[in-house]
């Protein structure tokens, strides 16, 4: 299938997990992806895997998505290099620190923040006037099952605040951007195998405390164990793509059920 032929795609946190399968599996399609992205290597090799598919498809920007200006610059970059932008895929995240709320800094609850919720707010700010211009856009957002629908995960505090935000912010723009022909829809994955597990930063005093995230099996009880980057990607491409056209403020559960005990 070639849903996304002509089409460009923005994609941040493209470097790794589930960005990174979407990238791959809007290339198979026909996507032109711009790749934002923080670590330069991992991109880069995601850059050369998508050439390997279709040459010229991919453009691996190095941009931390909490910053305005280099997001204002990433975004006029793909839009120079590839003609327009049609989807966004504000994915990138991190777990941040984690750790009992009397012992988190203040730069620890700031710094979830700025990446998670400011880099969500930039992705839309800076790219919906392109999209706008196209009459036409779809904008996704991964948040987490984590702030929306479980709690169980001691000292996640920060990052469920801002997962729980996203969703919030996403049916805001839904509505705003409506007539507009823009969409705006939310995931929410439960457990998948990506390196997220190593975005968080326990501070030294917090280690000896931080539970460690254990999978048990059966958490999950569709799967043998944590869903599949892949699993995500195909949930993406299909609320990116005209197949989803009447799908707009949607919030999404892919857990495989791991919500529901
Ligand atoms: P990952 O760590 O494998 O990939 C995230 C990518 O985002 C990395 O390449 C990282 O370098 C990049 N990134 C981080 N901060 C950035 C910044 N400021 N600017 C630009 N890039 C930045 O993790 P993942 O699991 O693929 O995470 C993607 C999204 O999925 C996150 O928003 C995460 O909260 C969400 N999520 C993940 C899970 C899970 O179990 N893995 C579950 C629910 C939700």
């Amino acid at each position: 299938k070639q849903r996304f032929a002509g089409k460009t795609a923005i994609i941040t946190g493209a470097g790794s997990g589930i960005g990174r399968a979407t990238a791959i599996k809007m290339a198979r399609e026909g996507a032109n992806i711009a790749l934002f992205d923080l670590v330069n290597e991992r991109t880069a090799d995601v850059e050369r895997k998508l050439n390997q598919i279709r040459k010229g498809c991919a453009l691996a920007v190095d941009v931390d998505t909490s910053s305005p200006e280099r997001m204002e610059a990433a975004v006029k970059k793909t839009v120079e290099h590839f003609g327009g932008l049609d989807i966004v895929f504000a994915n990138a995240g991190i777990n941040g620190s984690i750790g009992p709320i009397e012992e988190l800094s203040i730069e620890d609850w700031q710094r979830t923040l700025n990446v998670n919720l400011t880099g969500t707010f930039l992705s839309l700010k800076y790219t919906i006037p392109h999209m706008k211009s196209k009459g036409k856009g779809s904008i996704i957002i991964t948040s987490s099952i984590n702030g929306n629908r479980r709690f169980a995960s001691f000292g996640f505090s920060p990052y469920s605040t801002t997962k729980a935000g996203q969703v919030a912010f996403a049916k805001m723009a839904a509505l705003e951007l409506a007539k507009f022909k823009i969409r705006v829809n939310v995931v929410s994955p439960g457990a998948i195998s990506t390196n997220i597990d190593q975005s968080t930063e326990p501070t030294e005093e917090l280690e000896s405390i931080v539970i460690p995230i254990e999978f048990p099996e059966g958490q999950q009880p569709l799967a043998d164990g944590p869903g599949k980057p892949e699993d995500v990607a195909n949930l993406v491409s299909f609320l990116a793509s005209d197949e989803s056209s009447h799908i707009t403020g949607a919030h999404i559960v892919i857990d495989g059920a791991e919500s529901l005990l």
